[in-house]
C-alpha cells in the first residue's frame, strides 16, 4: 500500500519563508537563541536535534502557538508575527497523530476542512482524493482506534494536507512506529512530499530518518541552528566535532592527539578513503567483525596514538581477510583527514 502522486495539493510556489533571530525563554531556559533559518517553497527541511534543543518550541512559532521574544518570521513579505495560528496555512502532523477519537477516518480528514468552510461536495470530493494519496481509499468509515499506526499516521498526513497547507510541521512523526515501518514510511514521506512540492519542516532527533527524507538538514543544538546543508556536505564537512559526533561520524581525532600529529584543532578522519596499498601505512588488526556485507577492522599503527575501524567488503582485499595481529598496508590520502576547528 503505497502513497500515490498528488495533484492538486497547493503551496505558494518560489517563495522562502524566512525565519530570522528568533529567541524564546521560558524562565531561565534559553529554548531558541536567535534562529535563523530559510524554508523555500515545495522542499522539505529537516530539523535535527537532541531532545530539549529547542526544536518543538521552534515549530509552536512557527505555526503561531507560541511568540518570539524577538525576530520574525517572513513569508512573501509579510511579518506573520500578528498572524493567529488559523489563518496561517499551517498544516501539523504529531508524534501521537492526535486524530479525533469520534470521528472516522474521513471526518478526520474533513476537519480543517469544515472549520475552513468548504461545501460538502468540495469537502468529500477533497477527503477522497486525500485519501486516495496517502494509499486509504475504502477506509473511510473506520474509527481510528481500529487502525494500525502506520495507517493512523496516513490519516494524520491527510488532515494536514487537505486544507492546502503552505507549510507542513511534522513533529517527530515517525518515532511511534518501530523501526522497519520508519524506514519504510520515511522513504514513501520522502517521495510524497518530494511530488507534492510543499514546503515542510520535519522535526526529528533521529538522523537517518532526517537524511532519508530531506535534501537539506538545519543541525540545531542548544537553540541554536549550528549547521545546514545536505546530508552529504554535512557528512563530508561538520562544521565541528559535536556536529561530527551527533551525526554519527565516528572516526573523531580529539584535539589533544591531533596536536601530537601536528594538526591545530580536532580532526575527522574519513576511514572510507583508505584504500589497499602496498607502499601505504602499516596497520596491525586489533579486532575482526564480520557484519552483513562488510568486514569491520579495528587497526592500530605506530604513527597515531588511536585506533581506526575501517570497513571493507572482502572482496577488495586481494590477499583475503586479515586475522588478528595481522598487518594490513594501507594508503591514507590527504583528505582523509577533515579539520573540524579549534573548538568542539
Ligand atoms: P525539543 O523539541 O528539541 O525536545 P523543546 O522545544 O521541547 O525541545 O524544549 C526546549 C527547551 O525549552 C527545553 O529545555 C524545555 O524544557 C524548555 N521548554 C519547552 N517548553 C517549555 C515550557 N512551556 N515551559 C518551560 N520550559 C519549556
Amino acid at each position: 500500500m503505497g502513497l500515490g502522486s498528488g495533484e492538486g495539493v497547493g503551496t505558494m510556489q518560489g517563495v522562502t519563508m524566512h525565519v530570522r533571530g528568533v529567541t524564546r525563554r521560558y524562565g531561565a531556559v534559553q529554548a531558541l537563541d536567535g534562529v535563523n533559518l530559510d524554508l523555500p517553497a515545495g522542499r522539505t527541511v529537516a530539523l535535527l536535534g537532541p531532545s530539549g534543543c529547542g526544536k518543538s518550541t521552534l515549530l509552536r512559532v512557527l505555526a503561531g502557538l507560541e511568540s518570539p521574544d524577538e525576530g520574525t518570521v517572513h513569508l512573501d513579505g509579510q511579518d506573520l508575527s500578528h498572524v493567529p495560528p488559523q489563518r496561517r496555512g499551517v498544516g501539523m502532523v504529531f508524534q501521537d497523530f492526535a486524530l479525533f477519537p469520534h470521528l472516522d477516518v474521513a471526518g478526520n480528514v474533513a476537519f480543517g476542512l469544515v472549520e475552513q468552510g468548504w461545501l460538502r461536495s468540495d469537502r468529500e470530493a477533497r477527503v477522497a482524493e486525500m485519501l486516495d494519496l496517502v494509499g486509504l481509499s475504502g477506509l473511510e468509515r473506520r474509527r481510528p482506534h481500529a487502525l494500525s499506526g502506520g495507517q493512523q499516521q496516513r490519516v494524520a498526513l491527510a488532515r494536514a494536507l487537505a486544507p492546502r497547507p503552505s507549510l507542513l510541521l511534522l513533529d517527530e512523526p515517525l518515532s511511534n512506529l518501530d523501526r522497519a515501518l520508519r524506514d519504510e514510511l520515511s522513504r514513501e514521506l520522502a517521495a510524497l512530499l518530494g511530488d507534492l512540492s510543499l514546503r515542510a519542516l520535519h522535526v526529528t532527533h533521529d538522523q537517518r530518518e532526517a537524511f532519508t527524507l530531506a535534501d537539506q538538514v538545519a543541525v540545531m543544538r542548544e537553540g541554536r541552528i549550528v549547521q545546514t546543508g545536505t546530508p552529504v556536505s554535512l557528512r563530508e564537512a561538520p562544521t565541528n566535532a559535536w556536529v561530527a559526533g551527533f551525526l554519527g561520524l565516528r572516526e573523531i581525532v580529539p584535539e589533544g592527539m591531533a596536536r601530537e600529529l601536528g594538526f591545530a584543532g580536532s580532526m575527522l578522519l574519513r576511514v572510507e578513503r583508505f584504500t589497499p596499498d602496498p607502499a601505504g601505512v602499516t596497520f596491525h588488526v586489533h579486532a575482526v567483525r564480520r557484519l552483513e556485507e562488510d568486514v569491520e577492522l579495528t587497526l592500530r599503527t605506530a604513527d597515531w596514538p588511536f585506533d581506526v575501524r575501517w570497513l571493507v567488503r572482502p572482496r577488495e582485499l586481494t590477499s583475503g581477510v586479515p586475522g588478528l595481529g595481522d598487518e594490513i598496508r594501507l594508503r591514507v590520502p590527504e583528505d582523509a583527514w577533515v579539520s573540524l576547528g579549534v573548538h568542539a
